[in-house]
């Protein structure tokens, strides 16, 4: 398939690019986009064919679901079957932006949207192009982020072209996501509403909204064996090419350790990355080192953090340490990806202590 490759300008938006992009949209066809947390793959939701060859073209398993874009509060009676009082105050604080809730859905939305389920996703993203892009679409586009499954989801387009181009009809190029971690996904059909997936929007900004909120405790415990409320959490994820290892600890003593691991790396011939915090990079004696910002602007982190992994990918790193973050607020959405990313593959050196 030939890929369209179009450019925008968030300032100044061509409004007959969206416009064909939105009939691709309505003919069924795929388009990615931008979006404040990551691109996105975005098909039709209300077509259950338009589903079925966004997981063809990801390479995603159709049990795991998928999450409706709209741009307008209105959009939403559509496609749910109820809204809880809870989902319109939580939508009044944080929608437009980086906050999926979970809903009891329509008859309108096909079970190839949501995987099977009696539930959807939905989003409302703040980005001003993908608003246009949903609106020109006819209001509903199913979305997962625009990455071939398994690989980290791309925060910068040339990295939707890396994975997408050949496989859909058109690519939007547009600046890089501000964000640059998928949604907080909130379930909000129980009577407590639970976070299926920390993101941006902690659980202390929620609870600020709308008291109580757990969390799934799959989330919270890697060796736990209960299923993931969220499907999409029982997959890989976000994974480099290379062997990533997370190593937690006192941080000169993780220096030390990285250090010493990669020397020892190094001499036997392989090609070693090192992801640092600003504070710690230059005490690194490795060759291939990142800086993922500082520990005091987990923001910064959260956005370069995705865009690490796939440099090291085009560097054809095999083995990537990374120091580990803190994890209050964004940072336990960050530590989240970065486990999963590193398969849960810990070096926690106060633990090594005690023992
Ligand atoms: P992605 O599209 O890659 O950001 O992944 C979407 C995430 O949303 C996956 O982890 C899905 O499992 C989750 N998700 C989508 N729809 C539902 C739903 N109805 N119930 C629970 N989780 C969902
Ligand atoms: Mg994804």
């Amino acid at each position: 398939m030939k890929t369209e490759i179009v450019f925008i300008d968030e300032n100044n938006i061509d409004q007959d690019i969206i416009d064909r992009a939105g009939d691709i949209i309505k003919r069924g066809g795929l388009v990615a986009f931008p979006t404040e947390t990551v691109y996105g793959l975005g098909g039709d939701a209300l077509n259950r064919e338009s589903s079925r060859k966004i997981y063809a073209a990801k390479g995603r398993p159709s049990d795991n679901p998928l999450i409706v874009h709209i741009a307008d509060m209105e959009a939403l009676d559509r496609i749910v079957s109820d809204i809880p009082a809870s989902a319109l105050k939580l939508a009044d604080y944080f929608w437009p932006g980086p906050l999926t809730m979970i809903f009891f859905k329509s008859d309108a939305v096909p079970y190839d949207t949501t995987g099977g389920l009696d539930t959807v996703a939905v989003r409302m993203p703040v980005d001003s192009v993908a608003r246009a892009f949903i609106r020109a679409s006819g209001g509903y586009v199913a979305a997962p982020s625009a990455n071939i499954s398994g690989r980290p989801s791309p925060t910068s387009a040339r990295f939707v072209e890396e994975d997408m181009d050949g496989r859909i009809d058109m690519i939007i190029k547009g600046d890089d996501s501000r964000i640059g971690l998928e949604s907080t996904i909130v379930d909000i059909t129980s009577e407590k509403p639970m976070i299926l997936r920390p993101g941006y929007i902690t659980k202390e900004m929620l609870e600020e909204v709308v008291g109580e909120v757990t969390i799934d405790p799959t989330i919270l415990d890697a060796a736990c064996t209960e299923r993931p409320k969220a499907p999409g959490m029982r997959y890989r994820h976000y994974a480099p090419k290379g062997d990533l290892t997370v190593v937690k600890g006192p941080e000169d003593e993780v220096v030390e350790y990285i250090n010493l691991a990669c020397a020892s790396m190094e001499s036997s011939g392989k090609k070693v990355g090192v992801i640092a915090t600003g504070e710690n990079v230059s005490n690194y004696s490795c060759a291939n080192i990142k800086c993922v910002g500082s520990r005091t602007d987990e923001e910064e982190i959260a956005h370069r953090l995705y865009s690490i992994l796939r440099e090291f990918d085009d560097e054809d790193m095999e083995v990537i340490y990374s120091e580990a973050f803190d994890e209050g607020g964004l940072g336990g959405a960050i530590m989240n990806r970065l486990l999963k990313a590193a398969g849960h593959q810990v070096i926690d050196l106060r633990q090594e202590e005690e023992e």
